[in-house]
């Protein structure tokens, strides 16, 4: 079938975006699901500061690629030996397909699923190759498996969460990185206890939804740390006990916490970032990154810390979630109240915007900005 996907066909760090306009609305032919696939009709999709970064190159993937990893939509067509889904479901796409079955997936910890990392390294579904063709006839690689700035997708099965119809689904997008992410660092990755003390640094969409998992574990206090005055202001109406800027975080957060928080999170993907949030762990404590910075950077920490200060780092991808068992829990706190994920999303526009939605997020002026390819 003929559908519209947003491509990028060259890496940028030209801006502003809507002048480089490095995503392109393409008409590409999409292949049937083949077998373990399905066929989804993209009814929103959330752009995340991942998708920047490989416009600009800082994550390195195979062009052209159809961008777009965090989404929602309703199943259209099932490929041949597809289980446990039909046409009509409402899913969640999730950018790590955790096959199931190797060292990984086997070993309790999906969301570092080995076939998936190689496929989603190499710009093919899981199950190998792209069914997405260009108007040239070269194939377009797909991202993170799902490529969903586009009105409808061919995804692995093991790429898609089915969830309840009466979530909305521009809602329901989010759940796929920003809250699979963000709140899965702080529940899963540190598993932060009642009255633990967190401070988050970065409140982009993932350190939002830090924020939202970190009010669900009962941390006390919750320091959110940021320098636009605008999130630290969402941060402090979603649950955050105290919100600073950076500059001001050192020592406000050691005042706070008596000394340094227990489990500190980066979310920012700077390494400067990271090196303040371990500055600012207690003895003891945890920091956790979830940030993606250029794979060149390295990040200079006091040797000492480790042993001598019983201090930890910890890298969390995707949260360390398990997507079939995470969503559907989140969700279910969603619905209770419990994680106000609606109030992460700053805007929805039409899908040929997403330059200036591109812009907008680099700028640092939006946190979830959600696509929606039908309107
Ligand atoms: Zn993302
Ligand atoms: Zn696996």
């Amino acid at each position: 079938m003929k559908t519209v996907a947003a491509v990028l066909r060259a890496v940028t760090d030209r801006r502003p975006y809507p002048e480089s306009k490095p995503m392109v609305l393409e008409e590409v032919e999409l292949g049937a699901p083949r077998a373990g696939e399905l066929l989804v009709r993209i009814e929103a999709a959330g752009v995340c500061h991942s998708d920047i970064s490989v416009v600009d190159g800082s994550r390195v993937r195979p062009l052209p690629m159809a961008l777009g990893h965090e989404a929602a939509g309703v199943v259209e067509e099932v490929g041949p030996g597809v289980k446990h889904v039909e046409v009509g479901d409402h899913v969640v796409l999730t950018f790590v397909p955790s096959c199931g079955s190797c060292a990984e997936c086997s070993s309790g910890r999906p969301a570092l699923c080995t076939p998936a990392a190689v496929a989603n390294g190499a710009g093919t579904l899981l199950h190998g190759g792209s069914v997405l063709t260009g108007r040239d006839g070269r194939p377009i690689h797909h991202h993170l498996g799902i490529s969903a700035f586009s009105r409808h997708a061919v995804v692995a099965r093991e790429s898609a969460v089915v969830i309840p119809q009466d979530v909305p689904l521009q809602t329901a997008a989010l759940f796929g990185c920003a809250v699979l992410t963000g709140a899965g660092a702080v529940l899963n990755t540190a598993g932060v206890r009642p009255g633990q003390s967190v401070a988050i640094f970065g409140l982009g969409g993932v350190g939002l939804a830090s924020v939202i998992g970190a009010v669900v574990a009962n941390a006390w206090p919750i320091i959110a740390v940021d320098p636009v005055q605008a999130k630290r202001e969402l941060a402090l109406a979603l649950g955050a006990t105290a919100a600073l800027s950076p500059e001001e975080a050192e020592k406000a957060v050691k005042e706070l916490t008596h000394g340094g928080a227990e489990v500190t999170f980066e979310a920012a993907g700077v390494p400067a970032v990271l090196e303040a949030a371990f500055r600012v762990t207690r003895r003891g404590g945890t920091t956790v990154t979830m940030g993606l910075p250029h794979p060149t950077k390295t990040v200079s920490l006091p040797a000492l810390a480790f042993a001598g200060m019983g201090q930890s780092l910890v890298g969390s991808y995707m949260g360390s979630a398990a997507p079939q068992r995470d969503i559907p829990r989140y969700i279910s706190l969603w619905k209770a109240g419990r994680m106000p994920v609606d109030r992460l999303q700053s805007a929805s526009m039409p899908l040929d915007r997403i330059n200036e939605a591109f812009e907008a997020l680099a700028a640092g002026q939006a946190v979830r900005q959600v696509l929606l390819p039908h309107t």
